[in-house]
Order: C-alpha cells, then sequence, then structure tokens
C-alpha cells in the first residue's frame, strides 16, 4: 500500500496581470525496455555499437519479413506494471500507426494503441519537504522506437543509423495530476528510480533511454477541482505537448517557459492552440512543431502481422511473486529497522545500488551511524573523485567494520576518518590499519591521567583562568588530544580535565 499520510505540495501559481494561474501537467514518458533484444527481432539493443550494425531484415523493413513477439519485453512491461501498482491487462493487442519517416524503414510504428498491456495505476511522489503528490497512470503501453536520421554530418547528405529501430519502449502515460516542474522533474526521477529498482529500464536520459513528452496547460485556481471532483476536463485549459525531453532541467525550464507564454496569450485575449513544440534549451524557449490542424492521420489499424497478445494469470502472478522490495516500501524499513531519518532513508533509498551498499555496511552493526558513514564520509568522497557506489574503492563489509571500531570505543570518530582516507586510498582492511598503525584509542585511563597531570602542572596560569571561566577548560582537553596523537578518549579526557581542575 502506497503511504497516503503525507500533505499534498501546493500547486505552483504563476501571478497574471488579470490574477493568479495555476500549471497542469501530465506526462508521456518513453522508457526503452531493458532487454538483450529488440521488441519484434532477435537484434541486439546494445548501446554506442557500430552504425547499422545491430539491424535484421524486420528492422530493416524488408518485404515479407514477419514480427516475432518477444517475451522478455512483455515480461518487462508487466513488471513495470506491477512496480507501479498498476492494472496488468491479460489481453493486449499492438496496432500500426502509419506514417513516413526514414529511420522507421517499415512505414508504420507498431504500438498498442487501443488495448494496452497495462491499465490505471498511480506512483507516489514525494517532494523532499514532507509532501508528496499522488499521480495517476492511465496506462503503459509497449511500441517500437525508431532509427536516428543524422543531418549534420555532411553539407548535402543525411545518414542514418537503425540501431534503434524496434527496440521495445513502455510509454508510461500519467493522468494531468502534476502541478509544478519541480513535480514533473521529481516524477520523472521516481519512475526512474522504479524501473531501476525493478530492472526494467536503465533510465540514462543522456543515452536516450528515458524521454519525456511533457503536455501542459494553465487555469484559474479552484478549475483543477472541479476536474477532479467531475474527470471533465473541460474545466481544464488548452494543452501544449512539449516534445522529446531528456532533461530534468530542461523539463522544468520548458514547463515554466510553456505556462508564461499561455499565460501572455489568455491574459490578451488569446486562445492557446493545441500543438505539439519544442524546446529550444539555448533560447530557453518553446517553439511550434505542428498544430492538432495539421497532425498527420496516422490511420491505426490492428496490426494484421500479430495475434492479440494474451498472457496468462499465473505467468503474472509469477512474476509479481519475484518482485524486489520497492523503493517507498525500502525507505519505510530503513526508517522502521534501522531508525533512520526519513531524510538519510530515502539519501539511501534513491539509488537501488545505494541502498544494497549501506544494508551491507550496516549488517550487525550500528544502522545509524552506518549511514551517517555512507551518506557523509562515503558518498563525499566519492563525489570528489568522479564516482560512483559501484566503483567505490572502499567495500561495505570495510565501512561496517569502521563503524564497529568506532561502536566498540576501539577508534574515536576523528580517528576513523583517518583510517577511512586510508582504506579508501590503500585498499586495506580497517582493523588492520588501526593495529598496524597504532591507533587505537587510549582508554587506559592512567595514560591519559599522566598526560592530564602533565599539561596543567605546565600550564599554572591557564589553571588559574579556567577555574574563574570553566568554558577555557576546553583548551586542556585540547593539549591531552594533543599529546596523545588524538588517540585519547575524549569522554575519559573530558572527564578527567574537569575533576583535576576541580570544576
Ligand atoms: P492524446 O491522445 O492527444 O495524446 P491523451 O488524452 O492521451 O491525448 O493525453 C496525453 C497526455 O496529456 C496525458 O499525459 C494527459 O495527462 C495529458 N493531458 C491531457 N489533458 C491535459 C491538460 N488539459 N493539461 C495538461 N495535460 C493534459
Ligand atoms: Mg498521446
Amino acid at each position: 500500500m502506497l503511504d497516503l499520510t503525507y500533505d499534498a505540495p501546493k500547486p505552483k501559481t504563476i501571478a497574471g496581470a488579470t490574477g493568479d494561474w495555476e500549471l497542469v501537467i501530465g506526462l508521456e514518458v518513453h522508457a526503452q525496455v531493458a532487454t538483450a533484444a529488440k521488441l519484434f527481432s532477435g537484434a541486439s539493443t546494445q548501446f554506442g555499437a557500430e552504425p547499422n550494425s545491430n539491424v535484421s531484415f524486420i528492422d530493416a523493413g524488408m518485404p515479407g519479413m514477419l514480427p516475432v513477439i518477444n517475451e522478455g519485453c512483455v515480461a518487462q512491461a508487466v513488471r513495470t506494471g506491477l512496480g507501479l501498482k498498476a492494472q496488468i491487462n491479460l489481453r493486449s493487442a499492438f496496432d500500426r500507426k502509419n506514417y513516413f519517416y526514414p529511420d522507421l524503414p517499415q512505414g508504420y510504428q507498431i504500438s498498442q494503441l487501443y488495448h494496452p498491456i497495462v491499465g490505471e495505476g498511480e506512483v507516489l511522489v514525494e517532494m523532499g519537504d514532507g509532501t508528496a503528490r499522488l499521480v495517476r497512470i492511465e496506462r503503459i503501453h509497449l511500441e517500437q522506437d525508431a532509427g536516428k536520421s543524422i543531418h549534420d554530418m555532411d553539407p548535402h547528405m543525411s545518414f542514418v543509423d537503425l540501431n534503434r529501430t524496434g527496440v521495445a519502449l513502455m510509454e508510461i502515460v500519467s493522468r494531468p495530476d502534476i502541478r509544478g516542474p519541480e513535480e514533473a522533474a521529481a516524477y520523472v526521477g521516481k519512475l526512474r528510480q522504479i524501473m531501476r529498482y525493478l530492472g526494467t529500464c536503465d533510465g540514462n536520459m543522456q543515452n536516450g533511454n528515458l524521454r519525456a513528452d511533457v503536455n501542459v496547460s494553465v487555469c484559474r485556481p479552484g478549475d483543477y477541482e472541479k476536474y477532479q471532483q467531475t474527470q471533465d476536463f473541460s474545466h481544464l485549459g488548452t494543452r501544449c505537448e512539449i516534445k522529446n525531453m531528456n532533461s530534468m532541467r530542461f523539463i522544468q525550464m520548458a514547463i515554466d517557459y510553456e505556462a508564461r507564454r499561455q499565460i501572455a496569450l489568455l491574459e490578451d485575449g488569446k486562445d492557446v492552440v493545441q500543438e505539439t513544440r519544442l524546446f529550444d534549451p539555448d533560447k530557453v524557449e518553446t517553439r511550434s512543431m505542428r498544430s492538432k490542424e495539421e497532425a498527420h492521420d496516422y490511420r491505426y489499424f490492428p496490426c494484421p502481422d500479430l495475434l492479440p497478445l494474451e498472457i496468462e494469470q499465473d505467468w503474472v502472478d509469477d512474476i509479481a511473486s519475484g518482485l524486489p522490495e520497492l523503493p517507498d516500501e525500502k525507505k519505510a524499513r530503513f526508517i522502521r529497522d534501522f531508525g533512520l531519518s526519513d531524510y538519510d532513508a530515502s539519501v539511501l533509498t534513491a539509488d537501488v545500488d545505494n541502498a544494497a551498499f549501506f544494508e551491507a555496511a550496516a549488517e550487525g552493526t550500528d544502522g545509524k551511524l552506518a549511514a551517517n558513514w555512507v551518506i557523509n564520509e562515503l558518498f563525499g568522497r566519492l563525489k570528489k573523485d568522479d564516482r560512483t557506489i559501484s566503483d567505490s574503492p572502499i567495500s561495505a563489509p570495510r565501512i561496517g567494520q569502521i563503524v564497529r571500531l568506532i561502536k566498540s570505543d576501539a577508534i574515536s570518530g576523528k580517528i576513523a576518518k583517518d583510517v577511512f582516507e586510508i582504506a579508501y586510498t590503500s585498499d586495506r582492511d580497517p582493523e588492520e590499519i588501526v593495529e598496524t598503525e597504532g591507533l587505537k584509542q587510549v582508554t587506559d585511563t592512567g595514560a591519559i591521567e599522566a598526560a592530564v597531570d602533565e599539561i596543567i602542572a605546565a600550564n599554572p596560569a591557564q589553571v588559574e583562568k579556567a577555574k574563574a571561566n570553566p568554558k577555557l577548560a576546553g583548551w586542556f582537553v585540547g593539549q591531552v588530544m594533543k599529546a596523545t596523537g588524538g588517540k585519547a578518549n575524549p569522554k575519559a579526557v573530558n572527564d578527567l580535565v574537569t575533576a583535576k581542575l576541580g570544576l
């Protein structure tokens, strides 16, 4: 069950000359299915291969070739649907969407317009300030991707790379439940997170793995609530669709620009024309690509080469029983079992690899302290080196060792930072480092007492000052720590200094 105890975030409001406006946003996210082969052919989906090396006769649209559905892609779509708490349709069907495009030689895209494999679902999008938006999913359908036309390699010729042609995409369509640019980015981030947990999409936006068409409209305060009550779209403004966004930052910039453009039109007494627009990141503006009037007639019809897709409930149940723990549940468990704060649990579960690393580090020791070490020391250090957790030079069990050394008072937190640095840069065991370098904390009060006595005897003037102003006792603690090379147990030093000075 989704945690519905969060408050909803406030919708983004823009003040116009004639009053306030609110934003309404719905996203169509295209997620490349993580599979080895394409949706209807055995060609590889490997990214970055030689152009046109991953192309079968089917992808090249050769006459007489017949598509064969890849069961792995269907399983991934089902898995994604289950991860989004969505209805799985045991019967779905493929349609042809006809259009001419040089990077889709078939002359049509095979997609699921009328009978998608996944129906209604929902996603909880946390905003990091204690609020969260529940975004309804309308559907997810499977479809083929197109290839890539290249126009900037030669002044006279265009080139085409068909490697991506026929790769499976999941189109995840949301309801218009998103109410601001930050929410839109957070929504894409949440989908990406869930799919990376599920292993159904790599979510690499730079590689075009995850792209979004962003629908934006504006309305007056109160109108959205009327839409919510009735599901009647006439309460909402006319929308524009911004195509093919593959950066969280650009998504936010495009929405902001587009909303302001629509408000200016409306306040000028003009209408918003429903159309497809493109975002230009250099000029930070959206431009018309095609209007609804000149929209293609795609002449959709059921693909005669493919039977309707029928799957069995048992098969779906099998997939469901193999689902990993998902981000919301993992986060709740981290808070409950390790006593982590909401924030720390969010940071650690943001990525499935981070979460696994933390759990391995926290095994059999203090979870809160382990979380601190992973988030503050390790993540900070990795960031400095431009590394991620998967190529961390220090392993999770070694972080665990450091935490245990601190917990057992073998080393102080300060010495632990030195141990961490040595372990990080030299591939050595923290326990061995502490042994070999003689870094064990001195808890033997006799030794600490001798050091305290010595400092007190050598500094009579400071002693007088500290007796008048107990805050100055800290100076003695510092001197003792220095004299013991930072190895004295700070609490023991503090207690002894206070006692000896009679404070
Ligand atoms: P189409 O078939 O024209 O693509 P859909 O009904 O499939 O239209 O909607 C496409 C996307 O547009 C969905 O994500 C939906 O939530 C969103 N959308 C629909 N109406 C609006 C609106 N008034 N403002 C913002 N987004 C909208
Ligand atoms: Mg659509």
